[in-house]
């Protein structure tokens, strides 16, 4: 299987030259050259396999350079790190179904792609005898699964930019915490924009970025996107383990999926396009709703800094979302020539219209959105709790909120946990008046020295401490 670029310019790539960067040289994203596919004898023979088994056959699809022993190996030491199952499904009534990604060392769902990430990474560094320094900014979850996903690895060391003072007290903890010598927290005085522009400023100085061996592990990385896709095929599995087995075949369910960037949900429908019996994705978006916009209008039309708002669901305040450009580019039939057209517009103009394709987003693919508030999420989160017992956490509860109106009789709803609530306990007490329990690891994590550098927002600074910290 080879990658080639959604705007045509890049030479097809085997699936290990795309880890490092998922932006094609042309400002394209990497994207598999035809959907594998998978029917369903194939579905039924998976059926009996543990969640890093499947995950080296789904996964094996695409790495097809990696021979599939090492993947097995490295499926098995990535979900290794989570303590109990590693995607449990429960149901909370009312058709919805809750699947549980949030069970890795960092309580978000960014852990199911990050632990494999790490894994492979170190692969393909040992395999060409090369280091790898990660650069990156964080507001929060992405920054804290990187590092619990490298800490401690050989031949890489991350740089995890966050704004100073800006983080909940439990975000800081699970970064600053860390004490591995490959591990750089940095705290930037400035906000997450800004270091933001530091570290584009440093990745787009091709002579720094080539001598200093900087890499990124963000959103639009290829190998998020394609581990990720794992679980549609797990959780469709273990709902069509109670179906009567001659009902199994192209039994559908839907998900909800609670989107920031696009990456969760544009992995479900790489999973609904390789065979998955899937009927709807539905997009829940929070108050930062460019996505519910586009989806509904066939408008997209990202938001300013000072349009994009902090919200209580904070791992889902974009702007932009740089994954879009994958599902366009299966929306014009894979024409290189149309996805630049679009990005240019949308240079040119702030936004590109794609409004008379907008009934193909649900009758084709099966997409569909909502927008969801902090009235509202705080009130899924008490209605759940009354109703279930259940504690949900605030993006996964913008989930709940939006998938109640999709709902149809038969078909479960499947709503992805994007996070535990212990993660934001302020909106838990908001919502329901009660103070969760942390258990014995969270309450030594909280309490344990930080490590931390501060730094002012200085690129100068920044460029210097890397060079005297890299690997070489
Ligand atoms: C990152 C994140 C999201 C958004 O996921 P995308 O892949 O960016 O759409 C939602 N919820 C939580 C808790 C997250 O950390």
């Amino acid at each position: 299987m080879q990658y080639i670029s959604t705007r045509g310019g890049m030479q097809p790539q085997p699936f290990s030259e795309t880890l490092l960067e998922g932006l094609a040289p042309d400002g394209g994203l990497a994207v598999p050259e035809r959907m594998p596919h998978v029917d369903s004898e194939t579905l039924e023979r998976w059926r009996a396999l543990t969640y890093p088994q499947l995950a080296a056959e789904v996964l094996g699809l695409f790495a097809t350079d990696i021979p599939r022993e090492d993947l097995a190996r490295m499926t098995a030491d990535a979900y290794a790190a989570f303590p109990d199952a590693v995607v449990p499904l429960h149901s909370i009534g009312d058709g919805i179904t809750l699947v549980g990604l949030s069970e890795g060392p960092t309580l978000a769902f960014k852990d199911m792609a990050m632990q494999f990430l790490g894994q492979v990474l170190e692969y393909v560094l040992e395999k060409n005898d090369g280091v790898l320094n990660i650069l990156g900014a964080t507001s929060g979850d992405t920054g804290s699964a990187a590092e619990h996903a490298l800490r401690g690895k050989d031949r890489v060391s991350i740089f995890m930019l966050s704004p100073q003072g800006r983080m909940s007290t439990f975000q800081r903890a699970q970064m600053y915490s860390l004490d591995d010598a490959n591990v750089h927290n940095i705290a930037v005085e400035g906000v997450f924009d800004d270091c933001q522009n530091l570290v584009k400023h440093l990745a787009g100085d091709i002579d720094f970025k080539r001598a200093q061996r900087l890499g990124a592990v963000n959103s639009i990385n290829l190998a998020r996107i394609t581990a990720q896709v794992v679980y549609y095929f797990w959780a469709w599995l273990r709902i069509t383990d109670a179906v009567e087995p001659e009902y199994r075949t192209g039994f559908e369910v839907s998900f909800t999926v609670p989107s920031g960037n696009f990456g969760n949900i544009l992995s479900g429908f790489f999973a609904k396009q390789m065979g998955v019996p899937i009927r709807r994705l539905v997009l829940a978006a929070n108050e930062n709703n460019v996505l519910d916009e586009f989806f509904r209008t066939g408008i997209y039309r990202p938001r300013s800094a000072a349009d994009t708002h902090a919200t209580s669901s904070p791992s889902m305040d974009i702007s932009k979302a740089s994954n879009l450009e994958r599902f366009i580019h299966t929306l014009v039939d894979r024409d290189p020539a149309r996805v630049a057209a679009a990005w240019a517009e949308l240079d040119e103009n702030g936004f590109f219209d794609f409004s008379a394709e907008q009934p193909r987003f649900e009758s084709e693919f099966g997409i569909v959105s909502g927008t969801s508030t902090h009235a509202d999420r705080v009130a899924a989160i008490r209605s759940v709790y009354e109703t279930s017992g259940e504690v949900i956490d605030p993006h996964t509860a913008d989930g709940v909120h939006v998938a109640r109106s999709f709902v149809e009789p038969d078909v479960p709803m499947l709503v992805l946990e994007t996070a535990k609530p212990q993660k934001f306990a302020e909106t838990i007490t908001e919502a329901i008046g009660i103070d969760l329990e942390y258990s014995d690891d969270l309450r030594r994590m909280l309490d344990a020295p930080q490590h931390v550098v501060e730094m002012p927002d200085d690129e100068a600074a920044l460029r210097a401490y890397i060079e005297t910290h890299a690997q070489h």
